[in-house]
């Protein structure tokens, strides 16, 4: 139940409210907007008399809400949600107009590697780079990654770079080698892993939630609901397609999720046109497109020699493809700011 504030409100008339609705066992949250005061009601409010609520002088309005997802919900938070990666001068801002390019290699394959991609990137204007350490992969004899050895090389390649770090995560135990990483990404297929999401939910560290392979947008938020839950609110939400029928490309890109997010979330939205498309020569007009749609950032698969790539090679940009990619989005946005 959302309880908005009428204007003027004191300190005092809000207190005693607040009190009251915790003695009826109502946890509540506070929301002060540019314009308005906003309570959140959680707990079991079928007890709460609406009409009673509604008849007190300092409340303009109450409303019952029936999505199922309360943390990450816009009616409690109306203001967009800004994440800040990495720590200081390297620090970035994603969400709330703060756009931000991932890009890096599918998997970190080594040292040469991934300090090449992380260069040529940084380059072409993206803040953050990306590299697989342990890899989801469909087939347990294709490369798993580099493991611990791939967040190591992945570290140094931010002591080059500056560059904050993004890399996945598939199991819980491993949450202390990720330390060093800045931002932790929760793939595809760990969605709905909720004891993993319930870990993540206890540190502090900004988390990468991407869309579920057959997710719909509600399971998509209410995953984002388990990490929140846990105390930990810097979530950013990932549409990178869902499968469908279609094989000309590996996924679809639904990009009506991000204006569908944007009205029900507060968090930042981004997009991967790699994972969505499957193929190369795609990824800049989708990257465009979710750019024109209003995306908070990107993240893009980019590769030195994509040809040998050991993981999602056909989907990989060259860094001159990147740096092309990245002009035209840089151009979109631009557009869209006007
Ligand atoms: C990836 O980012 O390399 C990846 C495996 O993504 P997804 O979980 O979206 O398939
Ligand atoms: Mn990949």
């Amino acid at each position: 139940m959302i309880a908005v504030l009428r204007n003027g409100v004191t300190e005092t008339q809000m207190e005693n409210l607040i009190t009251w609705l915790r003695s009826q066992n109502i946890d509540v949250h506070i929301s002060k907007g540019a314009y308005q005061t906003v309570l959140g009601l959680i707990g079991d409010t079928t007890k709460i008399d609406i009409d009673l609520l509604s008849g007190l002088d300092i409340v303009e309005s109450v409303m019952r809400v029936t999505e199922p997802f309360k943390s990450a919900n816009r009616k409690f938070h109306p203001d967009d949600t800004v994440v800040t990666v990495g720590k200081g001068e390297n620090a970035v801002k994603i969400g709330g107009g703060s756009f931000a390019i991932i890009a890096g290699p599918c998997s970190v394959e080594s040292k040469e590697q991934i300090i090449t991609v992380a260069k040529a990137v940084k380059a072409s204007g993206a803040t953050l780079l990306r590299g697989g350490a342990f890899k989801p992969r469909t087939s347990p004899y294709d490369f798993q990654g580099l493991r611990a050895e791939g967040l190591e090389l992945l570290t140094e390649a931010k002591k080059v770079t500056g560059l904050p770090i993004v890399t996945e995560i598939m199991n819980a135990d491993h949450i202390p080698l990720f330390e060093d990483v800045d931002l932790i990404q929760v793939g595809a297929r760990n969605m709905q892993n909720f004891e993993l999401l319930k870990e993540l939910g206890k540190l502090k560290k900004p988390i990468l939630l991407k869309r579920g392979l057959a997710a719909t947008i509600k399971e998509l938020l209410m995953s984002a609901e388990y990490i929140m839950a846990g105390g930990n609110e810097n979530v950013i939400l990932c549409e990178r397609g869902i499968r469908s029928y279609d094989t000309y490309t590996r996924n679809v890109l639904d990009l009506s999720a991000i204006p569908v997010l944007r009205g029900l979330t507060h968090l930042p939205i981004i997009v991967d046109p790699s994972h969505a498309t499957g193929v190369a020569r795609l990824v800049k007009p989708m990257a465009m497109a979710a750019t024109a749609a209003g995306a908070d950032g990107l993240i893009i698969e980019v590769h030195n020699d994509p040809k040998n790539a050991l993981c999602d090679g056909a989907q990989s940009l060259t860094p001159e493809q990147f740096d092309d990619v990245a002009k035209r989005v840089e151009e979109i946005r631009r557009i869209i700011a006007k």
